[in-house]
């Protein structure tokens, strides 16, 4: 468990927990979960927040400490920008705070956060070796960056895939075939369809809680990396720009519109070029 504290006062303000291995009886993936939401109390004060981080990373085993895969670090990074969100909101309303934001927006405060762990004067402040403590090496960083978007084209087409299956579902009215709107959609993924196989069986966004939102994974990562941009531009490490980051976008939760957030943190209207210019695609 973990106390956060304003810097600028001292003061405590939350708390967050994190449960990060795999245990019996605890939830199976990664995800984080508001435990206390903030809001004002009647007599004017705060009510703290608290919030924890579930996990299932590599366990540490009797001769070695847990050692994360990057992946695992990308994940724990994203968990962590959900933490964010929900220990530092500020709203009146505890229906409005932190993660309480619009469903395709949720995600854009947790997936900026992955580019954090892909930033080379990030990296080498805490991936170190764990017998030597040696800082990872530049020349490692630099190649998985350099294959950091193998395959995105491939990857991205299936998240298009899975936000259309998702819409066409629920827009379905009762009686038609599932099986052949499966089929059709997955063309969108290039690949072939398997015969015999039913997709949806396995997706749990499907239903609680995501129904018919999960192209907002997509439509957040958008808002996520023109964000990050300004980082960016002005210093992934940059103060100034975390602390507008932390009152424009995160302390506001619900409160106001994820756009009226955006275009305060940003001076102006969002646009999707930082995605593309990602994904290898000119800006239009
Ligand atoms: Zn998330």
């Amino acid at each position: 468990s973990y106390t956060v504290s304003d810097s600028a006062t001292g003061e405590p303000i939350a708390t967050f927990h994190m449960d990060l291995h795999p245990r019996r009886g605890t939830f199976g993936h990664a995800a984080a979960f508001p435990l206390i939401r903030t809001r004002q109390l009647p007599d004017g004060s705060r009510q703290q927040p608290e919030a924890a981080i579930v996990a299932n990373f590599t366990r540490p085993t009797t001769d070695k400490p847990s050692l994360l895969q990057h992946h695992e670090v990308e994940t724990l990074f994203h968990e962590f920008g959900h933490i964010l969100h929900q220990v530092l909101s500020r709203t009146e309303l505890a229906s409005f705070s932190g993660t309480e934001v619009e469903r395709d927006f949720v995600e854009a405060p947790s997936q900026i956060m992955e580019h954090w762990t892909w930033e080379p004067e990030i990296l080498e402040q805490f991936a170190r070796h764990h017998e030597s403590g040696e800082p990872i090496p530049t020349e490692l960083i630099d190649s998985m960056v350099a294959v950091r978007r193998l395959n995105q084209a491939v990857a991205t087409l299936r998240q298009v895939q899975f936000g259309k299956l998702d819409l066409e579902l629920h827009r379905t009215a009762p009686g038609r075939d599932l099986d052949s709107i499966v089929a059709e959609v997955e063309k969108v993924s290039l690949f072939p369809h398997h015969e015999g196989t039913f997709f949806p069986a396995s997706f749990g966004h499907l239903l609680g809680g995501y129904d018919a939102g999960y192209y907002g994974y997509l439509w957040s990562e958008v808002y996520g990396d023109d964000m990050f941009s300004r980082f960016s531009k002005e210093g992934v490490r940059s103060s100034e720009v975390g602390a507008d980051y932390r009152r424009e976008i995160l302390e506001s939760g619900g409160s106001r519109d994820a756009l009226d957030h955006l275009r305060a943190f940003l001076g102006r209207d969002p646009e999707n070029g930082a995605f593309l210019e990602k994904l290898g695609i000119p800006r239009p």
